[in-house]
């Protein structure tokens, strides 16, 4: 079976899911690049960040809206894709030691995956899985587990990362869409130059003096640990996919690995 890409996505605000502008252009643009369908998606969301590695077991995952205050039209979207609960137990199976357990009816599939899969796969016809992010374990621990999702690569999995390489939700400002401060740009160039290079030294990164303001919580720029980790594993560079900033404090940068 060919090897499948992986990558990490800027999933932005949960408008993307029904906007139709760049960012959600390149992940269409991603999935059709593929170079077969994938067998599933194995997503890990910035939005199930819990005290406990768990991935998502149920045959039909249940769409989550974990979000206020936005419209109704965002509320109202379903994401029906089945899941695949015999994916599930082989994702167990290969991050041995690590222990991770079969969720059947917690989770389900949080918009940090739908915002994002309903550009890439808008039928919703590919099972999909999520992997939580264990909120216990240090920035090294996701990495490496990253690291040990590289066999299902090679049996069709798809594996995304969906979080933000820069997200300060605190720092929001409205009036200026499109744009990036000048210590969110620093950040997000800086880790560009080491997915692009050489992304097994991305740890390096929360040692950047803008890491504290581009990542204040760890939920979104966590997904990216397991990108890197997947390209530690042979030694490959990831590709920028799109890039972009909005309202200030996040970034859009996407990457993809596709050797
Ligand atoms: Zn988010």
């Amino acid at each position: 079976m060919t090897r499948m890409p992986a990558a990490f996505v800027g999933h932005g605000t949960p408008m993307n899911a029904l906007d139709h502008n760049r960012y959600t252009q390149a992940w269409s643009d991603f999935s059709a690049s593929l170079p077969a369908t994938p067998r599933a998606v194995l997503v890990v969301s910035a939005h199930w960040y819990v005290n406990v590695t768990a991935v998502t077991a149920m045959v039909a995952p249940r769409t989550i809206h974990d979000f206020y205050g936005f419209p109704q039209a965002l509320f109202d979207v379903r994401y029906p894709a089945p899941g695949d609960p015999e994916i599930a137990v082989r994702v167990a199976d290969v991050v041995k030691p690590t222990w991770v357990g079969l969720d059947h009816d917690g989770w389900g599939i949080d918009h940090g995956t739908w915002s994002v899969l309903v550009h890439m796969f808008p039928r919703a016809d590919v099972p999909v899985l999520q992997l939580s992010l264990n909120a216990d374990m240090p920035f090294d621990w996701h990495f490496d587990l990253g690291a040990r999702l590289a066999a299902l690569r090679d049996e069709g999995v798809l594996i995304v990362g969906s979080g933000n390489v820069v997200h300060n939700l605190r720092l929001i400002d409205w009036q200026r869409p499109g744009e990036g401060t000048d210590w969110a740009q620093r950040f997000d160039d800086s880790v560009r130059e080491v997915m692009t290079d050489d992304p097994a030294g991305l740890g390096a990164s929360l040692s950047h003096p803008d890491f504290r303001l581009a990542a204040p919580t760890p939920d979104h720029f966590l997904p990216l640990a397991y990108l890197a980790g997947l390209a530690s594993r042979d030694g490959s560079r990831a590709q920028v996919i799109v890039d972009g900033y909005e309202m200030g404090s996040l970034s859009m940068t996407a990457y993809a690995l596709t050797s």
